[in-house]
C-alpha cells in the first residue's frame, strides 16, 4: 500500500530510507532544521565502512555486516538512476599492527576467514603501501572495508529525492507530532501535515521528539590534508585512526572521541593528536598542506545501542536514530528496515493512540 510519510532529519538516515521509501512507491516529506541536509553528525564523517569482523556474531555484527553487503547494490542504484558516478569505493583497509600479540590473533582470524583477512608481512606491507611506515609489526589485510565520502554522498541522496519529487523543508524544525486517528498530524512553520507514517531520523534532536530514546553527542574531530600525489590506495587505520585519501587526493584523518568534551568545536590539542598519529605510519603527510580541520557530534544511544524500531513515547511512530560510530555503514540497513516497518501494520500507534 502506498503511503504518506513524513521524515524528521536531513542526515543519511533520514535522507536514505527517503530515497528506499520514494523507490518502494510511498510519498515522502523530509523536514531538516538547518539549511543543508548532512550538516550535523553525517557530513563531520570520515566515511569508513567497516563491519565487525566475521569471528563477531550478535544482532549488531550481523545487522553491520548485512548493511556493508547492501552498499554496493544501493550506490550502483544511486549511480543507475542519476547518471552520475558515485562515492563508494571497495577500498580494503591496511591495519597497522602493534604487538606479536596482534601478529598472532591475525594470523588465527587469517586461517579462519581466508577470504576476509590476510596477515601482511613488513615486506608485504612494503609492496601493498609503499609510504606506509609499520612499527615492525606487519599488518591486518581486511578485505570487507569500504569507504564513502558522506558530503558526496549527502548530494547525490538529495538528486535523487528531487527526482522523486521528494519535498525536503530546510531550515524547518519539528517539535512535535500528534496522533490523528491512525495518522500523524505534524505541526511546522510551513504549514500542517497529516500523514500516514512519521519517521525520527533527527540524530541527536531524536531525543526532543522521543522521549523515550535518549541520544547523547560524542564529539569527533578530523583534519583534511592537500596532497599533490597519491599516498595510500587502502584506507589505512591506526591506533583507531582512519586515514583515506579521496579522488582529489585529499586526505582525510579521523576521529578523535571525546565523550566529555566541553564544546564541539575543532581544537588544537585534536587535530595535533591525529596528526601526530598519522605522520608515524604515513610520515609523506608532512610534505601535505592541512586544508581543513572539522569536528562533530556522533549520536550516542541508549547502552551505545541504535534503535530502529516504533516508540511508544512517539504514538508508535518509527524512531531510527542513535548510529554512533557507525551511522554512515548502517545506513543502507537502516533505511531498509524504516521501509519494512512502513509497510507493516502499525500495532504499537493504534495502542498508544
Ligand atoms: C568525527 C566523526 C567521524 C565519523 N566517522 C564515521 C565513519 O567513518 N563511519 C560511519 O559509519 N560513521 C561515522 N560517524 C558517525 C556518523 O556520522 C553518524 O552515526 C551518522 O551521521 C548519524 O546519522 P543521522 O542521520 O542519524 O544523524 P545526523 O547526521 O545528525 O542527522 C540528523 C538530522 O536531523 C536534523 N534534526 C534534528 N532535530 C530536528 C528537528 N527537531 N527538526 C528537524 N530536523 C532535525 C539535524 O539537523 C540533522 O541534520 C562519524 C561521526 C563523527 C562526528
Amino acid at each position: 500500500m502506498r503511503k504518506s510519510v513524513a521524515i524528521v532529519g536531513g542526515g543519511i538516515i533520514g535522507l536514505m530510507s527517503a530515497w528506499r521509501l520514494a523507490r518502494e512507491g510511498h510519498s515522502v516529506i523530509v523536514f531538516e532544521r538547518h539549511k543543508t541536509c548532512g550538516s550535523e553528525s553525517t557530513c563531520a564523517a570520515i566515511g569508513a565502512l567497516m563491519p565487525l569482523p566475521p569471528n563477531k556474531d550478535g544482532d549488531m555484527a550481523v545487522f553491520q555486516r548485512h548493511s556493508h553487503d547492501l552498499y554496493p547494490d544501493y550506490m550502483k542504484e544511486l549511480s543507475e538512476e542519476l547518471g552520475v558516478p558515485h562515492p563508494y569505493k571497495a577500498c580494503k583497509r591496511v591495519q597497522i599492527l602493534r604487538s606479536e600479540k596482534e601478529i598472532c590473533m591475525t594470523r588465527d582470524m587469517a586461517k579462519g576467514y581466508p577470504n576476509s583477512i590476510d596477515y601482511l608481512t613488513e615486506e608485504k606491507v612494503r609492496a601493498l603501501e609503499p609510504q606506509v611506515e609499520t612499527l615492525g609489526f606487519g599488518a591486518l589485510f581486511c578485505h570487507d572495508t569500504s569507504s564513502i565520502n558522506p558530503i558526496h554522498l549527502v548530494k547525490i541522496l538529495l538528486q535523487a529525492l528531487k527526482k522523486y519529487n521528494i519535498h525536503v523543508f530546510n531550515g524547518v524544525s519539528i517539535t512535535q507530532a500528534r496522533p490523528q486517528g491512525d495518522k500523524f498530524e505534524i505541526s511546522a512553520s510551513v504549514g500542517s501535515f497529516v500523514v500516514d507514517d512519521f519517521v525520527v531520523a533527527a540524530g541527536l534532536g531524536s531525543t526532543g521528539l522521543a522521549p523515550g530514546v535518549p541520544v547523547t553527542p560524542v564529539k569527533g574531530q578530523g583534519v583534511a590534508i592537500h596532497m599533490d600525489k597519491k599516498v595510500i590506495s587502502h584506507l589505512v587505520r591506526h591506533q583507531g585512526l582512519y586515514i583515506i585519501q579521496d579522488d582529489d587526493l585529499t586526505i582525510r584523518i579521523g576521529a578523535t572521541s571525546e565523550p566529555k568534551a566541553v564544546h564541539m568545536l575543532p581544537d588544537e590539542a585534536g587535530y595535533n593528536t591525529l596528526l601526530a598519529k598519522a605522520y608515524e605510519v604515513l610520515p609523506a603527510l608532512r610534505d601535505g598542506e592541512i586544508k581543513y580541520v572539522w569536528s562533530g557530534a556522533r549520536p550516542k544511544g541508549p547502552d551505545g545501542k541504535f534503535h530502529i524500531d516504533r516508540e511508544d513515547s512517539t504514538f508508535g511512530a518509527i524512531v531510527a536514530t542513535g548510529h554512533y560510530k557507525v551511522g554512515i555503514g548502517l545506513a543502507p540497513a537502516t533505511a531498509e528496515k524504516v521501509c519494512m516497518l512502513v509497510a507493516e501494520t502499525q500495532p504499537n500507534r493504534l495502542q498508544s493512540s
